[in-house]
């Protein structure tokens, strides 16, 4: 895997997080004022986004805004700098009213096709922080109302001194694979003729390639042989880091378990070439904003 090579959405960031600068408060105050710093609301774990020309885009506001769209108390998000040194802010605000109708709040999910690769890699950690933040008002210790700390990246204990970190759900997907033809499945709730790659949560005490063995052998029956890493995506739905994986199966006799999904099947290495290209006559694959539409795409090219 090299590092500029990794083809999903919500990766390469064009920002540095300058770690450094947040617990700076002076830093953060002057950067707040500094002219060229850009700030995007979020209402309600959606950002604000403008169109202009038929093109969607974050909807970048001066940082003196911040005093005039949201109360001082508002949860503000250090996102970092661009490369020409700007800094770059998210602010979760209570009401949209005072934004009127220079833009509007929009789903992420629904964006993500639309959005250029370099704003998806800001808005998505801002995204995931800010629903951190909704659920977790109060220290998992002693049950005290916990204070934001380090520009919007952690939360700290006043009664008991306990820290906490925003949280990351890591999960493997995969694509099994048997010779030439790839397994692949659907769940009752995805639109008709959806397939897509197993997945599942990795749990406390599992190396990924365990998970990826447990899962497919837990989904499809089909006990994994080899594990062969492909890339990551985080994927701020609401904070999950997805481990995605190719891996070869033993043989092709699967048993689907339909709790968990409603169907699998196989294609050929040319029908996943049909599957990407949206051209199969009656099945189709997640778009390039998803990781299993890579992981697809990268075997039917092989
Ligand atoms: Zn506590």
């Amino acid at each position: 895997m090299l590092l500029p090579h990794n083809p999903n959405a919500f990766t390469r960031s064009p920002l540095d997080r300058a770690g450094h600068h947040r617990r700076d408060k002076a830093w953060l105050e002057a950067a707040l004022a500094a002219p060229e710093t850009q700030l995007v609301p979020f209402y309600r774990h959606q950002p604000f986004v403008m169109e202009e020309g038929g093109v969607v885009g974050p909807g970048w506001l001066n940082g003196a805004a911040r005093t005039r769209i949201a109360p001082a108390d508002a949860t503000l998000l250090f996102l970092g700098l661009d490369p020409k040194g700007a800094a770059h802010f998210a602010l979760d605000i209570p009401d949209p009213a005072p934004l009127g109708d220079l833009g509007r709040f929009e789903d992420l999910r629904g964006l993500g096709p639309r959005l250029s690769r370099e704003d998806l890699a800001i808005l998505g950690p801002a995204k995931s922080i800010f629903e951190w933040h909704a659920r977790n008002g109060y220290c998992a210790n002693c049950a005290t109302p916990t204070l934001i700390v380090e520009a919007g990246w952690r939360r700290d204990c006043p009664s008991c001194s306990g820290e906490h970190y925003p949280r990351l759900d890591p999960v493997c997907i995969m694509v099994a694979t048997f010779g030439e033809h790839v397994f692949l499945g659907r769940q009752r709730a995805w639109p008709k003729g959806m397939y897509s790659a197993l997945a599942g949560f990795i749990e406390p005490g599992e190396a990924i390639e365990e998970a990826v063995a447990r899962e497919t052998l837990e989904e499809a029956g089909l006990k994994v042989r080899e594990v062969r890493m492909h890339s990551t995506q985080p994927w701020p739905f609401p904070h999950s880091l997805m481990i995605g994986v190719l891996c070869e199966v033993e043989d092709d006799r699967e048993t689907v378990d339909t709790t968990e999904l409603e169907s699998g099947r196989w294609f050929t290495r040319e029908e996943a070439k049909l599957l990407i290209a949206g051209k199969h006559p009656d099945s189709w694959a997640p778009p390039p904003f998803a990781i299993a539409h890579q992981l697809l795409k990268t075997w039917s090219e092989e």
